[in-house]
């Protein structure tokens, strides 16, 4: 259905990261778009962001970047601390895995500031609130999203980008059934004052708040990165359990919780952890690459496609990627149809990789002692503006 104008036009479900930023791309390249959105009101959950290369460059060509960089982080090292007295494990320069050879910065971020910008960018009247999508399908060379209150909306392609629990991915694909993976992850936020500057015996090793710092122990680990141009400090504490957690963003805990999964930790990490805002905790769950993400003319995308551990730090990096690659494709092909088939045909290998290697580093984590990291480089090379991989054997130079 190319309207009257000749414009080709899609329809989104969902204003995630990936939902906006599949929706600024389409519009940037003249495809008329529209958001439906379920929640009354734009937001995004209070966490931080870590930004690889891939997705900073899908940034820079959407044109957040320069507004996003004052709020940003730019750690320039990762420092790893053991759990019980703090002492140092190794510091190790970012600029191995961030750069010149990867073809831009390795970022942190809060995903309000990321999700608001690209919202920023929309169209007045683009995103519509409180449009519950139950459903979507292909109804000959037109796609139909159906919603809660019975009322449906028609465009040349309807894509999917309602998130882990995707309605559209279950009527393409039927329902699945996601595994525990025995983890689950709180995320909160601490003004950076309450960061402690100087641990381990004797207070020996300093902490640089700009950096990125783990805390490494049995059972569970403590990342942190800066945020909100250093006023803050992310913080993200993995954990091995038994018991079940909801998968969700946002099932409320709270820092009585934290404390007691972290007892016996470090003393100056708890005071730390005794100092964080809101907390909310999530349960860490898997699910096998899909083969194909669309069927007709209806097709999925971020976390409805591709649903993946954090260990690797690419949800929203691959949520990124998959808009500029889908408007790209629709743009160049200059058919919804066969556009959405290259999308499929470029994306689903790449993101059900990364999938795969998320879950393979999750398992390497377990390990004592841990191997080195799996390469991530194939993973930053990546321009999903273009298409194209940076070369390995190409000199660039530094940014
Ligand atoms: C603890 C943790 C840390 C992470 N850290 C990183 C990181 O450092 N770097 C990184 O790249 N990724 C990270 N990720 C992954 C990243 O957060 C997700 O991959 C990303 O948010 C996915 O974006 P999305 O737009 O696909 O989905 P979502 O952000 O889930 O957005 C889906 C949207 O669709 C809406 N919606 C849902 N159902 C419907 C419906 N039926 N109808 C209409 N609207 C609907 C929702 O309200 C929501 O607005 C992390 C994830 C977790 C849990």
């Amino acid at each position: 259905m190319v309207e009257e104008s000749g414009r080709m036009r899609v329809v989104v479900i969902g204003a995630g990261i990936g939902g906006l930023a599949a929706a600024v791309a389409l519009a940037q390249r003249g495809i008329e778009v529209e958001v439906h959105e379920r929640a009354d009101r734009l937001g995004e959950v209070g966490a931080g962001l870590q930004l690889g290369p891939n997705a900073v460059k899908v940034l820079r060509g959407l044109g957040i970047l320069d507004a996003l960089l004052p709020l940003s982080g730019e750690p320039r090292e990762i420092l790893s601390l053991r759990w019980d007295d703090a002492g140092l494990r190794y510091r190790e320069p970012l600029a191995r895995i961030t750069g010149a050879a990867f073809g831009d910065r390795y970022l942190t971020a809060h995903r309000a500031d990321v999700h608001g910008l690209l919202a920023g960018l929309l169209p007045a009247g683009a995103i519509h609130l409180g449009r519950m999508c139950v459903g979507a399908a292909t109804h000959g060379a037109v796609a139909v999203a159906r919603f809660a209150d019975g009322s449906e909306v028609e465009g040349d392609i309807v894509v999917g980008a309602d998130g882990i629990h995707s309605a559209v991915r279950g009527a393409l694909f039927g329902a699945d059934a996601p595994r525990f993976t025995g983890q689950m992850a709180w995320r909160c936020m601490v003004p950076i004052a309450k960061v402690p500057r100087m641990v381990g015996p004797g207070g020996t090793v300093a902490i640089d708040t700009r950096d990125y710092v783990g805390w490494i122990g049995p059972n569970g680990h403590v990342i942190c990165y800066p945020i909100r141009g250093g006023e803050l400090w992310n913080i993200f504490a993995g954990h091995v359990t038994d018991e079940w957690v909801e998968e969700s963003w946002s099932a409320p805990s709270s820092v009585y919780e934290l404390l007691a999964a972290y007892e016996g930790w470090n003393p100056a990490l708890l005071d730390m952890l005794a100092a964080v805002g809101p907390c909310f905790k999530w349960g860490i769950y898997d699910r096998d690459p899909l083969t194909a993400w669309s069927v007709g003319r209806v097709g999925v995308l971020g976390d409805a496609a591709h649903p993946m551990m954090p260990t690797l730090a690419q949800g929203a990096a691959m949520a990124l990627e998959d808009g500029a690659a889908l408007a790209r494709c629709l743009a160049e092909a200059g058919d919804a149809g066969d556009g959405l088939s290259n999308y499929d045909r470029e994306r689903a290998p790449r993101a059900g990789r990364v999938q795969l290697q998320a879950r393979q580093q999750f398992l390497n984590n377990k390990l004592v002692p841990p191997p080195p990291p799996l390469d991530r480089g194939w993973i930053f090379r990546h321009d999903a503006m273009t298409g194209q991989d940076l070369r390995s054997d190409v000199a660039v130079a530094p940014i």
